[in-house]
């Protein structure tokens, strides 16, 4: 007897798409996401990108299928515009989480003037600015990113509620209680859809808070995950996929309905 899923979230990046592939989307995956979503399904594109970045590879990879809900830079809710507009924010959990940003960044000031100081002199990585605010770092080479994380979890110990989300060689700068675990947790109150009907895939360690088990029953990765990803997957109860990029969310899809 299969479960049945009411809510998918996944990754973008390296789960579904693949960038280094042709196709670049698993059409196995996309058709089997359409006809969940036709079942009453609901899916949620939960990724590092921002809104118009998200529009822009959804429209650059050809995806025939479009989310319910999109779940951005790592922490913000949105929803189906209901009056023109894409989409608009879901509730006032975007609201929430800007203000609790300005907060963290004004008194982790010296955190992050720190860690600021440390790419600019010790590394070849950059910091990337939104105007005048760093908003995260962009590193040479992972080895790279891991010096600079390292540095990172030294000097937050003073300030634990300064936290950061790391893909690949990005990294983004946040506030510990705001990542693509929470906001899931947020979409999931809304549309009073339970942690037991929640499947979420991802490949990276920025998508580790939406697979420990806390917030969806159905956690996966696919099998280029990093292995950080694959033993929080495991600990949870969920599934390694054997298949790369969608192909491997395909698998662990058929996995939880069929198995
Ligand atoms: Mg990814």
């Amino acid at each position: 007897m299969g479960r049945r899923i009411h809510l998918i979230s996944t990754d973008f990046d390296g789960t579904l798409v693949a960038h280094d592939n042709d196709p670049v989307l698993d059409p196995s995956c996309i058709e089997l996401i359409g006809a969940l979503q036709h079942a009453g399904a609901l899916w949620a594109i939960n990724t590092g990108r921002s809104v118009e970045l998200l529009e822009s590879g959804l429209l650059d990879f050809e995806f025939p299928i479009r989310p319910d809900f999109i779940l951005t830079s790592e922490r913000d809710v949105f929803r189906p515009s209901r009056n023109g507009g894409k989409w608009e924010p879901f509730g006032d959990w975007n609201d929430r989480c800007a203000q609790a940003h300005a907060e963290l960044f004004d008194s982790a000031q010296s955190v992050l003037v720190e860690i600021i100081d440390f790419v600019n002199r010790k590394t070849k990585a950059r910091v990337i600015y939104l105007g005048t605010f760093a908003e995260g770092v962009v590193a040479s080479s992972e080895e790279e990113m891991d010096r600079i994380t390292e540095f990172i979890e030294r000097v937050r110990k003073r300030q634990p509620e300064f936290n950061y989300q790391r893909n690949t060689i990005y990294l983004r700068f946040c506030h510990a209680d705001y990542h693509k675990g929470a906001a899931l947790a947020e979409l999931s109150r809304l549309i009073t859809v339970p942690r037991e009907g929640i499947f979420a895939a991802g490949d990276h360690h920025n998508d580790v808070s939406m697979l420990d088990g806390r917030f969806a029953a159905m956690p996966a990765c696919p099998a280029n995950a990093i292995d950080h990803v694959k033993d929080a997957v495991r600990l949870a109860g969920g599934y390694v996929a054997e298949r790369e990029y969608g192909a491997g969310v395909h698998e662990a899809l058929l996995h939880f309905t069929q198995n």
